[in-house]
């Protein structure tokens, strides 16, 4: 993914200043999506699940496998560019993890032209528990790594190996849990993108292959109502990310998360939590209690976003500062903040799923 403009260490961090600045800037070729003007808040907030209760929080807060998730941010942790083996073996351990935990799993596969490497077979994989439900919760992440010629060791860690074994870990955590969601008619789908990377330069025929052509196709085939929410990991692993709010129409989820964190924080059942020693912040928290309306970060979720799918964008503000470079790397990852994550995003979804009223 990309932002449109430069962060630096001072990013806007309030929407009247981001729309007096695009006012001031030069009009730029590229679409700059102010997203906050597409919705209102809609039918999404009407559905509204019950908080889990405490004992359920404490059951499922203790439930963790910190060594799988290890194991499999190790087996992705390869150069995995799209049309090479690497990305094979990675795709068929994705799709291998979920069908052994009686996950079923489809590909959807298309051809698409790519510049540089022309031709490519692009594989998005869809994994659902419920194939016949009528409405979705969906976490996605991108399961390719970036074309780098002058760095043909780049692993992505954090882009985006750790996102996708983070949805590898909850389905195995969660196996128990969620097994009831194979015949409800709002259940859980795991989303990995293929070719979100791009090859040449980021544009708008270079970027995000798997998401664009998936959204058309579901846009074709009527499919996109069933979906509640997109919820989006990226850039995910690094010690001490911050992350704001970018959407209006799913603002109530986003504090969900929020809470979800700080209920945690008060039990102390985060792991490490205050002292990474990386970036001090005030507040010390994850998910930041401030709207970020800019819009201008471009990932999987624009194609869907732009057909009114609500979107939950869990990437974090400023990117990791080894962004697209070869530290990318294993080195990069801090366990304890990537397990306090993981444990926050299954209580979402658990939160999400099981609390119907
Ligand atoms: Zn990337």
């Amino acid at each position: 993914m990309r932002h449109l403009l430069g962060w630096g260490s001072t990013f806007i961090r309030n929407s009247s200043w981001t729309s007096a600045l695009h006012k001031i800037l030069p009009k730029r070729k590229k679409k700059i999506y102010n997203l906050g003007v597409y919705f209102e808040p809609n039918d999404v907030t009407a559905y509204n699940p019950s908080q889990l209760s405490d004992s359920q929080f404490l059951e499922y807060s203790n439930l963790s496998d910190g060594q799988h998730l290890r194991q499999a941010v190790q087996n992705i942790l390869i150069p995995r560019v799209v049309g090479t083996t690497n990305h094979s073996i990675v795709r068929q351990y994705i799709v291998d993890s979920l069908r052994d935990l009686k996950w079923h799993v489809e590909l959807n596969s298309f051809h698409d032209k790519a510049p540089i490497v022309g031709e490519l077979h692009f594989h998005n994989i869809i994994a659902t528990l419920n194939p016949q439900a009528e409405r979705y919760l969906i976490l996605a992440c991108h399961y390719d790594s970036k074309f780098m010629p002058d760095a043909p060791d780049f692993v992505g860690a954090t882009d985006s190996a750790v996102p996708c074994a983070m949805l590898l870990n909850l389905a195995k955590v969660l196996e128990e849990q969620l097994r009831p969601l194979q015949s409800t008619k709002l259940s859980l789908m795991l989303l990995f993108f293929d070719g979100e990377e791009a090859f040449e330069e980021w544009g708008p025929k270079d970027s995000i292959y798997g998401a664009r052509h998936l959204a058309k196709l579901w846009d074709k085939q009527g499919k996109l109502d069933r979906i509640d929410m997109l919820v989006l990991l990226d850039l995910l692993g690094a010690p001490d990310p911050a992350f704001y709010s970018f959407f209006s129409n799913t603002e109530l989820w986003y504090m969900r998360l929020a809470d979800l964190e700080q209920r945690l924080a008060r039990h102390s059942l985060l792991e490490r939590y205050m002292n990474s020693g990386v970036v001090s912040r005030d507040p010390q928290r994850y998910f930041q209690l401030q709207a970020l309306r800019s819009g201008q970060v471009e990932d999987d979720h624009i194609p869907f976003l732009r057909r009114n799918v609500p979107v939950l964008h869990l990437i974090p503000m400023p990117f990791p500062s080894v962004w697209h470079t070869q530290h990318d790397n294993e080195s990069v990852i801090d366990y304890a903040t990537t397990n306090n994550l993981a444990l926050i995003i299954r209580l979402f979804a658990l939160e999400y799923l099981l609390g119907a009223k």
